[in-house]
């Protein structure tokens, strides 16, 4: 369905980007990997898909830096089709407490650089009438929770940014939605497990059921697979006039 589209994903060197860029690269789009930590592993399953990828390995927080990966992509693709704003990072304290230098970060990494990937890439999505921009976002985007001001903040600015460029483009072939997942097991979350275990005094098994217990009525984590199926939704002929949604997976978090 994807053949001789782009997709360049943000963060996709675990947890979820690397679950879409997968699912992605499944449907035979070429993949554009971004991230920190190892980029040779991500890189080999991508291509075991028998797709092209390459990687760019730009600081989400410094807007150089995404000028320089979208140029790259544009130079080794032709283009770029999809885009997956997805790189985030998190951190956890009330609001009196939290680092100014962390609010920042975390404001830089997970809201502003979807800004900047998105007017980057729009022009030539616009120029060929086809374009999806993909924002991971969070039931954070839609709900809060106590001591994740900074995330909370950034993910609900992704939802309203998602808005805004799907009406700006909604007579086009360009669609922007939002995609809102509850709890999924990747590092970012195992961070919180493991704070919560040697908080409580918790097994690894019993500080997950807590987490989940808190939040998502089903009791199960959300995978990358599942999002990456989404994602895909979004980019096939029936999510053409999808536009602007922020789609909650999450087990019923936000039902509640
Ligand atoms: P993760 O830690 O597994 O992956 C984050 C990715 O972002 C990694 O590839 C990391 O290298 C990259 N990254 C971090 N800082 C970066 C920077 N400055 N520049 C470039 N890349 C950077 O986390 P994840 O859980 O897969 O999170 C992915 C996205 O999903 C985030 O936006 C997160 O907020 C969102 N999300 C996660 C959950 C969850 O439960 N895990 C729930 C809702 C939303």
């Amino acid at each position: 369905m994807l053949a001789n589209k782009t997709a360049l994903v943000t963060g996709s060197t675990s947890g979820i980007g690397l679950g879409i860029a997968k699912a992605l690269a499944r449907q035979g789009a070429n993949i554009v990997l971004n991230g920190f930590g190892d980029s040779e592993g991500p890189q080999a399953e991508i291509a075991a898909l028998g797709v092209q990828v390459a990687y760019h390995g730009a600081d989400m927080s410094k807007p150089a830096e995404i000028e320089d990966m979208m140029k790259f992509a544009a130079s080794r693709f032709g283009q770029v089709d999809i885009l997956v704003n997805n790189a985030g990072i998190q951190h956890v304290a009330r609001v009196e407490d939290f680092p100014v230098e962390r609010w920042d970060a975390v404001i830089a990494i997970n809201l502003s650089s979807a800004f900047h990937a998105t007017r980057l890439a729009l022009p030539a999505m616009r120029a060929a009438n086809w374009g999806r921009i993909i924002n991971v976002a969070s039931v954070h985007g839609l709900v809060a929770s106590a001591e994740k001001s900074a995330y909370v903040a950034a993910k609900h600015g992704v939802v309203g940014l998602t808005k805004v460029t799907a009406l700006e483009n909604a007579t086009t072939g360009v669609t922007c939605n939002a995609i809102c997942p509850g709890w999924v097991l990747t590092p970012l979350v195992q961070k919180q497990v493991d704070a919560k275990a040697a908080a409580l005094g918790l097994s690894d098994e019993d500080a997950k059921k807590q987490l989940l217990g808190e939040k998502e009525p089903s009791m199960q984590f959300t995978t990358p697979e599942e999002l990456g199926e989404l994602a895909v939704f979004f980019c096939s002929p029936a999510g053409a006039n999808v536009r602007g949604v922020a789609w909650n997976m999450d087990g019923g978090w936000v039902a509640q």
